[in-house]
This record gives C-alpha cells, structure tokens and sequence, in this order.
C-alpha cells in the first residue's frame, strides 16, 4: 500500500503517458506513472520510425527506452505495475495494482489502444456476478470458496498465489489453456470449462495484460472503443484525462504526445481551480 497522495497519477508508460509525466513534473505537480515494463508498448515492434522529429532512422525499442530515460533523468518515479480497477472517493481516485492501491488526485490514463481483448464465451453476461479482472479488489468475497484464474497475463501467477493466501482454492491456467475458456452459470458463476473439461468454480478471475478502459474506470464515457476526450483531454470524469491510442486514430507517437502534454496542463488547470 501505497500512503501517498500524489496530485497526478498516470496510468500507462508509452509515449502518452511519458510525455504526460514529463509536463506534469515541469509544472511542479507530484507525478507517477504506474505502468507495465515499457516494451510492452506496440512501439517496441517498429523497426524504423521515421516520422518523429529529431531522431531519425530510430527503432521502436531504441525510442522507448530513450523515452523512459528522460522520466529517470528527471527523478520521476515509475510503478512497474498492472492497473486493475480505480475507485472514485471522495474527491480522489485509488487506483489497484495486483495488490497494491495507490491514491491520486487525478488521473491521466495513457494506456494505449485496446486490442485482441475477444471476450470469453459468458465473460460478458457475468461479469460482476462470479467474473472478476481484479484479485485485490475481490479475492475477500471469495474466501473459503473455489475460484478459476485465467492468467492471460505475466503477473498471473502472482495473483493466484495472492488468492491462495486469503483462503481461495485456486485452479489456475495458463495462457494457452485460459485463452479458449468458456465461463458457465445462470444468476452467477457456476464453472469453467477448459480444456474440454468442465471444473465447478464460484468464482472466475481472468487476468490479461490490459484491462479495457471501460472496466477500469466505469461510467467513462467512450466512443469506438476509444475514450471520449474534449480539447483538453479532460474525459466526462471530473479530475480523469486522457491521452494517446486510447482517445482514438490515428495511432501515431507524435499525436500520443502532443496529447499527453495537453492532458497534463489540463489535469495541473483542474488541480489549480479545486484549490483555488
Ligand atoms: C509495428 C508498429 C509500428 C509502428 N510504427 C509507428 C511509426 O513508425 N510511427 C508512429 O508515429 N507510430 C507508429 N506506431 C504506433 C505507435 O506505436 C503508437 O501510436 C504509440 O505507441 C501510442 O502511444 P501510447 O502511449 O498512446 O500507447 P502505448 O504505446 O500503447 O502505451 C501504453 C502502455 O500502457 C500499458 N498498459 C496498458 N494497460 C495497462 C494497465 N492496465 N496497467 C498498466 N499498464 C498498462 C501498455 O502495456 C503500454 O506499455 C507503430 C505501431 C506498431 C504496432
């Protein structure tokens, strides 16, 4: 647990969100960006970037890591991390990462665009009736009880053993089983079936590499899939912004940062006007 109140928490370590931090650090305002390992980013798979200003004939990864450079040469702290779920409270946002919160006054999400996330056969008709994204958030309610992980994700495992702890009987699958899994119930989770074979479970935790805005943060508004921002990257959530991939195409670096920049003032104006 992270005690920390920071004033700008940005979600997401590719070029929106990088740029993000390195503004909000420039106007003063306490910034961390909570992101999974930068090579992460569809970037790293460029080759050749050659419309970005100023370093011509660069590869993706060679970019990236130039980029994330410039937040440790400015001392701007970086979580390393998966973000599960945020919770609006009391003016301020608690944002889960495996099993860790941390507590921002706004947010700037930065987490790319959303793809390859086919849902699950029944993911969608019962989520938040036995289907979970975030262990933290609700391994508790599934003490003493038998629960499927479905780890699409590197740090799976991690919250399987989380689950395991708290009291849970985990059955765990790995990518390539997870991936063609089907969810079973009525009113709630009654199994899984995987593999062929069906293994009855009350609860169902499907964890992959990128959680869909939507779900992160619900009531976002969105359009194509994609955030909908006005101007100033300012989302329909008073104090949450956004930038890059995420708000829409074209998907290009120097559009992800010249949004990133703007959603940084844009959360520094917001933050300036509710202390005013
Ligand atoms: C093969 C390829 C070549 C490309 N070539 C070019 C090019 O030459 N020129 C150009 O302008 N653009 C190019 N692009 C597009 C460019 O990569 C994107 O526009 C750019 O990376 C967008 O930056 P972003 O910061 O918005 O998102 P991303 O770069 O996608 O960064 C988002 C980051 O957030 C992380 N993340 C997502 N969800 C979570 C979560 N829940 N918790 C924690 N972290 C999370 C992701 O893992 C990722 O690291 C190319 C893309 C590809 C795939």
């Amino acid at each position: 647990m992270d005690e920390k109140t920071w004033d700008i928490l940005i979600l997401g370590a590719g070029p929106a969100g990088i740029s993000a931090a390195l503004t909000a650090h420039a106007r003063g305002r306490s910034v961390t960006v909570l992101g999974a390992d930068p090579m992460t980013s569809p970037l790293a798979k460029a080759p050749r970037i050659d419309n970005y200003p100023g370093l011509p004939g660069m590869s993706g990864r060679d970019l990236l890591a130039a980029m994330t450079q410039s937040l440790a040469a400015q001392d701007i702290p970086r979580i390393e991390g998966r973000a599960t779920g945020v919770m609006a409270f009391d003016g301020k946002f608690m944002v889960s990462a495996e099993q860790d919160v941390y507590t921002a006054r706004s947010l700037i999400l930065a987490a790319g665009a959303q793809q390859g996330t086919k849902p699950l056969l029944g993911e969608s008709e019962l989520l938040g009736r036995g289907v979970s994204y975030c262990a933290t958030c609700d391994g508790m309610l599934y003490r003493g009880k038998r629960v499927a992980v479905l780890g699409l994700s590197g740090s799976a495992e991690r919250d399987a053993a989380f689950l395991r702890q708290i009291g849970c009987q985990v059955l765990f699958f790995g990518p390539a089983q997870a991936k063609n899994c089907e969810i079973k119930g009525g009113t709630n989770v009654t199994g899984v079936v995987c593999g062929g074979e069906e293994y009855a479970v009350e609860g169902v935790f499907i964890l992959r590499p990128t959680v869909a805005a939507s779900v992160l943060l619900p009531g976002l508004a969105m359009t194509d899939g994609h955030i909908a921002v006005d101007e100033n990257m300012a989302t329909g959530v008073p104090g949450v912004f956004a930038a890059g991939d995420c708000t829409g195409r074209p998907y290009q670096i120097a559009r992800a940062v010249g949004q990133g920049n703007a959603a940084a003032l844009g959360a520094d104006r917001y933050l300036k006007e509710r202390d005013e």
